[in-house]
């Protein structure tokens, strides 16, 4: 079936199908000026003397992926890990998993939280997936085909499916979580006030394929470790190219807080 030339963004915009060349999405915002492929090298540099150099291992699992990061929603990382081992012990295939009472999924995952939600979707995925679930071609499809697909599923949002190709098979996506929504906007690296499935088109359209994991990741950290949802702006390395420390981090700061520029 051919794919239509555009599609119709969450918010009701509409951008052009991706054919190889980065979406392009209408920008509205006449104060935001999309960032030029230096800024966001510059970026990428500065977090990168932080944070180190992230290097993807495609796992090669995209079902585990995908059950993964279903598990992954609303609680931590061990929890989920905790889960989702649990789950593998109680049922070694998807079809079982598939298959088993729903109350015994329940079970076994119970230590990733929302489990009396996550146990059915969990087998309604998987039953959709066919008689013997299969992603492995996801390797090889186009990608808005692969987005499509995986978007279509139940619970499954730009983000799960981002995380299923870039972790899977190391297909450059960049999923946008909350910390890498908050982060890159005030940076300026898609405009404020985006969604978070404009903020995928964006980081998409201006990273480069092979710097996709590496932003993904120190974006992430830079959230974890600084730039948090109170930030402290007055130990950030990115101040001097921040648009938010700028126009309202400075301001925030108590007189001679700031460490002497180091940037
Ligand atoms: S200067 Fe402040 S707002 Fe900007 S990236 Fe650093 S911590 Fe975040």
């Amino acid at each position: 079936m051919p794919l239509p030339s555009r599609v119709v963004l969450a918010d009701g915009r509409t951008a052009a199908v991706d054919r190889g060349r980065p979406p392009r999405v209408r920008k509205r915002d006449p104060n935001w000026k999309r960032p030029g492929r230096r800024r966001v090298l510059a970026i990428r540099d500065r977090l990168r003397e932080l944070y180190g150099q992230p290097v993807n291992d495609p796992h090669g699992h995209p079902i585990a992926e995908l059950i993964r990061t279903v598990l992954s929603q609303n609680t931590n990382d061990r929890n989920r890990d905790v889960a989702y081992a649990r789950l593998r012990e109680r049922f070694p295939t998807w079809e079982q998993v598939r298959d088993a009472p729903t109350d015994e999924v329940e079970a076994a995952i119970k230590p990733g939280g929302l489990s009396p939600t996550k146990a059915p979707r969990i087998q309604e995925i998987l039953g959709r997936l066919g008689e013997h679930p299969d992603l492995d071609w996801l390797a090889e499809a186009p990608r808005e085909q692969a987005l499509e697909y995986l978007t279509e599923l139940p619970g499954v949002g730009r983000k799960t499916a981002a995380c299923v190709l870039i972790f899977a098979f190391g297909r450059p996506e960049i999923p946008v979580d909350t910390h890498v929504h908050r982060v890159g906007g005030r940076l300026g690296l898609f405009r404020a006030g985006a969604s978070f499935d404009e903020a995928h088109d964006e980081m998409r359209a201006i990273t480069p394929p092979e710097d996709a994991y590496e932003l993904h990741i120190n974006l992430i950290r830079h959230g974890r470790a600084t730039c948090r949802p109170r930030p402290r702006c007055g130990e950030c390395a990115l101040r001097r190219m921040c648009p938010w420390y700028r126009e309202r981090g400075r301001l925030r700061q108590p007189a001679g807080a700031l460490p002497a520029e180091t940037t």
